[in-house]
């Protein structure tokens, strides 16, 4: 069974909430980790909801200090040590992040029960920022008003599949399995081999996300987010709003199917949606006439990455 891989959407709005839509945020799942990706206002209410444990977070990912994506974070944070939280928690995004939070906490006296560890984006187009056993997380320089970056969260893992049966049956030990993953034959006795793809399969290929919040139509980002099984791309505006999404450095529903089409992407998924539509149904019928595969990301809705 494949591991888990999914994002539960927490919000979709833009700048202004609205009573259908909060700000920017998602749970990112990944096996036993999870991340939180963007941390606007309502966050707390809307992991609540979902029942999702505030101190089950790892690290937090944050595209850029515009209010929408980063008010709800002091909140959170200052929850976590109410709930005395003891493990570190990383947190991820552009210069500015730590000043951010150290303000709130300062001038409110307070002191947390955990340690926080920042992890400044290197300012630059594409960099891998996370390398860990089993995944990986990329950072990519959107262009917005501000410093601005997407991030990919994508499997990473070994080269082959074992195959246990046949290794049980030719007595493999199993500290020999890793070097099997790297595509090494086994030696069982002095030059005699089994060879590896007689123990072994091709790994399945590794699923990626891309999250793309908050830039404008900018296809330089496509090489980076290529093939992602899921990319949530921003669409603040109906492409009648073109020119007003160009001056906002936003993107319109027709240019993130664009993106989506050029990126051969498998799915998109739209959101962070101006207060100005309350009805955001078009948003969806304007991106497929560009990339069919297209869905409204439905705050409170979990999406398996496939
Ligand atoms: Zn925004
Ligand atoms: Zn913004």
């Amino acid at each position: 069974m494949a591991r888990t891989f999914e994002v539960t959407i927490l919000g979709t709005g833009s700048a202004k909430p609205t009573k259908q839509r909060l700000p920017s945020a998602q749970i990112v799942r990944m096996g036993p980790k999870q991340f939180l990706v963007d941390c606007g206002e309502g966050t707390q209410l809307q992991m609540m909801r979902k029942g999702i444990k505030f101190n089950n977070i790892q690290a937090i990912f944050i595209s850029h200090l515009h209010g929408d994506h980063i008010l709800g974070l002091p909140g959170y944070i200052s929850t976590l040590s109410l709930h005395n939280r003891t493990k570190k928690l990383h947190i991820y995004g552009p210069p500015g992040v730590e000043d951010l939070v150290q303000l709130v906490l300062k001038i409110g006296r307070t002191h947390l029960s955990f340690e926080i560890e920042y992890h400044i984006v290197p300012k630059a187009p594409f960099s891998q920022i996370v390398d860990e056993f089993g995944y990986s997380v990329y950072a990519v320089a959107l262009k917005h008003r501000i410093e601005c970056y997407g991030y990919i969260f994508e499997e990473a893992g070994p080269e082959r599949s074992i195959l246990k049966e046949a290794c049980e049956s030719n007595n493999v030990p199993l500290h020999f399995y890793e070097k099997l993953r790297m595509g090494e034959d086994f030696e069982y006795s002095p030059g005699q081999i089994i060879k590896n793809k007689d123990l072994t399969i091709p790994a399945s290929p590794h699923r990626k996300y891309s999250y793309m919040s908050d830039t404008i139509y900018d296809p330089s980002i496509v090489p980076y987010i290529r093939q992602s099984d899921l990319l949530y791309h921003e669409s603040t505006f109906l492409h009648a709003l073109e020119a007003r999404a160009k001056e906002t450095f936003h993107s319109t529903a027709k240019q993130a199917g664009i993106i989506a089409r050029e990126a051969d992407a498998n799915e998109l998924l739209l959101g962070h949606f101006s207060s100005r539509y309350s009805d955001v149904s078009a948003f969806e019928e304007e991106a497929k006439t560009e990339f069919p595969n297209t869905s409204i990301a439905q705050e409170g809705q979990t999406y398996t990455i496939k």
